[in-house]
C-alpha cells in the first residue's frame, strides 16, 4: 500500500479542465480550510513539497491532482467554508460539485485540537452540511481527525478526544448507511499514514 511514485499531474481551476479520470481510483482530500489537507498529502506521500502548505488559509485554490504509483489520483480540492474565494463564488459548492463530478471518494479532515480542546466547538454547521450532502449522494466518505499530535488534555469540563470523535460520529452516522471509517492522523509524527494508505488500498479492491 506504500507510495512508491507520487507526481503532481495538474492544477484545474474549473471540474471541466481536469484529467478525465478513466476509471482510475480517485480520493478527494476536502476539508476546511487550515484542516492540514496539503500537509496530510505530504505526509502520504513522505515529500515535503509535493502539495503547497501556507500557514495561510484559502491558500489552495485550484483542484491539484497528484497520479499514485502510476495507478491512482489523489486529489486535494480546495477548502471549503470560512475562506471564499475571489476566482470562485463559493468554495463549498465547488468542492461539492466536483466530488459529485467525478464521483471520487471522499476523505474528510477534521482538525482533531479544535475538537479535542473545546467541547463547546464539536462539528461546524458547514461540516455537518458538507457531510449530509456526500450522505445524500451516497459518495462514501472516511473521516480523518488531523494534528492529533497538538490534542491537549481534558480541562474545563472539555471532552477527550475520543468523545469528541464519538460525537462526530453520531452526529453525521444518520447521513450514511454505516458509521463512515475514521483515522487519527498527525502528519507531524506521521500518526496513521500506514492505516490511511492501507484503507485506501482497501477501497481500490473493493
Ligand atoms: P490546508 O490549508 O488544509 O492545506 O492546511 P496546511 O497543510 O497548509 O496546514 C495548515 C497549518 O497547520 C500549517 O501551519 C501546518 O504546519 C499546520 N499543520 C498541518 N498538519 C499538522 C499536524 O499534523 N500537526 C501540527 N501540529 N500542525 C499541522
Amino acid at each position: 500500500a506504500q507510495v512508491v511514485q507520487a507526481e503532481f499531474v495538474k492544477s484545474s481551476v474549473r471540474t471541466e479542465d481536469c484529467p478525465p479520470s478513466d476509471g482510475i481510483p480517485e480520493f478527494a482530500l476536502v476539508g476546511r480550510s487550515n484542516v492540514g489537507k496539503s500537509s496530510l498529502l505530504n505526509s502520504l506521500v513522505r515529500r515535503k513539497k509535493l502539495a503547497l502548505t501556507s500557514k495561510k488559509p484559502g491558500k489552495t485554490q485550484c483542484i491539484n491532482h497528484f497520479r499514485i504509483n502510476d495507478s491512482w489520483y489523489l486529489v486535494d480540492l480546495p477548502g471549503y467554508g470560512e475562506e471564499l474565494l475571489a476566482s470562485c463564488d463559493d468554495v463549498y459548492e465547488l468542492s461539492s460539485y466536483e466530488v459529485w463530478l467525478l464521483n471520487q471518494m471522499v476523505i474528510n479532515l477534521q482538525p482533531m485540537h479544535q475538537h479535542g480542546t473545546d467541547a463547546s466547538i464539536p462539528a461546524k454547521p458547514i461540516d455537518l452540511e458538507y457531510a449530509s450532502w456526500l450522505g445524500q449522494n451516497q459518495i462514501p466518505m472516511t473521516l480523518i481527525f488531523t494534528k492529533c499530535d497538538k490534542r491537549k488534555k481534558k480541562k474545563n469540563g472539555g471532552k477527550r478526544p475520543e468523545e469528541n470523535v464519538q460525537d462526530f460520529q453520531e452526529l453525521i452516522r444518520d447521513f450514511f448507511q454505516t458509521v463512515p471509517p475514521w483515522i487519527m492522523t498527525s502528519s507531524v509524527t506521521n500518526q496513521g499514514r500506514d492505516e490511511i494508505l492501507l484503507h485506501m488500498a482497501q477501497l481500490r479492491n473493493y
